[in-house]
């Protein structure tokens, strides 16, 4: 499906990853026609981004900490001030701590509560403020906001919290025309997942009905329908990039029982 974005600007946070979500979401809006600003932590990758986005279109980065209300705050402003107007805004940052619940210190949990989920309510505060013509506002969440994450518990709590602020933030919203929506995507191959993929690639795949691990592209793709008018219609709700993980208990149980050329032939 194409996409058009001519005149329209997104906004994309936790964007400096070349092979992270973020990244990827900026380069397809860019090819969809928009204009685009990133932001993220680190400096110097952010710059290296924001140069290879640049073969793409318009683009500007900033370096902010989602999790700093001034920070945010003054984000949307220089945003609003460089291209005049946000249509768009995907609050992707985040972080993955992997630990036991126990085992976290309080700042431990402090900080992931306030990269994952503090970070969304700033940035939907500031959408309020800015998007007084409507806009989108889509929100992270993660597969493992359904079903919670032994050894990453944390995480798997905040992004179930983002999951039910942003189905909040659609009402509260929606008198403003800004649809709230989201994103959840199952293990896809980024920075963050890196590590659990190495030592776990094999049974991760296997509970994917699919048989692939997903791509940042595959998620993109279905952020730019979100954030598009075939979606207008949507608001409150998720959908769920990750090629049928865990749709059910076992997804090789059938074929196994029954053989790969049975199904359809009864
Ligand atoms: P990623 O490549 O690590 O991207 C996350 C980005 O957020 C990183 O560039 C990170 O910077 C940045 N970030 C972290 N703290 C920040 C802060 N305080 N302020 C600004 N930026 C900050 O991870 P990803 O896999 O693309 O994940 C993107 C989103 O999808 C995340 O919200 C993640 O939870 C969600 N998600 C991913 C998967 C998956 O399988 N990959 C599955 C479910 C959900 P640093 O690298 O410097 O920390």
């Amino acid at each position: 499906m194409a996409f058009d974005f001519t005149g329209k600007t997104v906004g994309v946070t936790g964007a400096a990853g070349i092979n992270g979500i973020g990244f990827a979401i900026a380069r397809k809006f860019l090819q969809y026609g928009a204009a685009v600003f990133i932001c993220d932590l680190d400096e110097k990758a952010l710059s290296e981004a924001e140069t290879k986005l640049r073969e793409y279109g318009t683009v500007k980065a900033y370096k902010v900490d989602v999790s700093n209300g001034q920070a945010v705050s003054g984000l949307f402003k220089e945003a609003v001030r460089d291209f005049g107007y946000i249509d768009v805004f995907i609050s992707n940052a985040g972080i993955y701590p992997q630990i036991m619940v126990c085992d976290m210190a309080e700042e431990q949990w402090d900080t992931v509560m306030a990269v994952n989920l503090k970070s969304v309510f700033l940035c939907a505060r500031e959408c309020r403020r800015v998007m007084d013509r409507g806009g989108v506002l889509i929100n992270a969440s993660s597969f493992a906001a359904l079903l919670g994450s032994a050894g990453s518990g944390a995480y798997a709590a905040s992004k179930a919290a983002v999951y039910n602020l942003t189905k909040t933030l659609a009402a509260e919203l929606a008198p403003y025309q800004i649809r709230t929506v989201g994103y959840i995507p199952g293990v896809i191959e980024t920075g963050m997942t890196k590590e659990v993929i190495e030592s776990r690639e094999k049974e991760l795949t296997e509970a994917i009905a699919l048989k692939r691990l997903g791509k940042s592209d595959d998620v993109a793709d279905a952020v730019c329908f979100l954030a598009s008018d075939q979606a207008a219609y949507m608001t409150g709700t998720f959908l769920e990039i990750s090629g049928g993980k865990l749709c059910v208990q076992n997804p090789d149980y059938a074929w196994n029982q029954y053989g790969k050329n049975a199904c359809g032939t009864a």
